[in-house]
């Protein structure tokens, strides 16, 4: 088994552990770039808790993303797109968010991603205050890990539809900000991190975690007190949390 499916099934359990109430049976999905084209998937309906090499799908990125740019690509031609996108085509079918995952690791610059429907995160999101709460920050550590801006996008039906609409935030957020987000928050759905390793990867989901917890925490007690935009700036900025990102990310090899 290569290294990266190693990795890639690792990663996937420690996100589907029942105690950290981030995925439960077939939630959730993750994915890693080969650096060749192909990509590993999680194959639709393979729980991430007990994930084995038979779960994970190895996919051709032109395939998916060739789907996304094709107008007459719609849901009812989506099995046959991700039938087609499969390196071994007895493999299993890869999961319908596979042209999501696509565009996380070919245009937005991520090698690892991962997706859940994380309890905490999804109390917010699916709350009349939508994916609002994080769009300012509350505490450093979130600033450092999941970084200082994160993406948002409306519900919409996984598949084509969603994949399309994830591909503009990201660019428009690249536009915004010069830079491509860890975090993009599918309100009604939930978080995907976007990461250089599969630490990195964990590291995002573990401290979102932490976030919404806290800000329904505040919630309960008068409302979040949130940081100064300039001082979410400082410290996204500031020469020892540089540091300490690299300290993490060398952690991550
Ligand atoms: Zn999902």
């Amino acid at each position: 088994m290569n290294e990266t499916m190693q990795k890639l099934i690792k990663l996937s359990r420690e996100i589907g552990r029942e105690e950290r109430r981030l995925a439960i049976l077939g939630e959730g999905n993750t994915s890693a770039s080969l650096g060749d084209g192909t990509f590993l998937v999680k194959a639709s309906g393979a729980s991430l808790s007990t994930i084995e090499e038979a779960g994970i799908t190895r996919v051709k990125a032109d395939v998916a993303l060739a789907a996304l740019d094709d107008a007459s690509a719609d849901d009812t031609t989506v099995r046959a797109v991700l039938e087609a996108s499969r390196v071994d085509s007895n493999a299993k079918l890869p999961s319908v968010e596979t042209f999501l995952h696509a565009v996380c690791l070919f245009e937005a610059g991520a090698k690892w991603v991962g997706h859940c429907h994380a309890e905490s995160v999804l109390s917010i999101v699916c709350s009349e205050h939508g994916a609002k709460p994080f769009l300012k920050h509350l505490f450093p550590d979130a600033i450092v890990v999941c970084g200082r801006n994160i993406a948002v996008v409306p519900y919409l039906d996984p598949g084509l539809a969603l994949a399309r609409e994830f591909r503009k935030a990201l660019h428009a957020h690249h536009a915004q900000y010069g830079s491509f987000p860890k975090v993009v928050l599918m309100e009604n759905h939930g978080p995907v991190a976007l990461g250089a390793s599969d630490t990195e990867v964990f590291n995002i989901l573990l401290m979102l975690d932490k976030w919404a917890r806290i800000i329904v925490g505040t919630l309960s007690v008068g409302g979040p007190k949130f940081l100064p935009s300039e001082v979410s700036d400082r410290i996204d900025n500031r020469p020892d949390e540089h540091y300490r990102r690299k300290q993490i990310a060398a952690q991550n090899k």
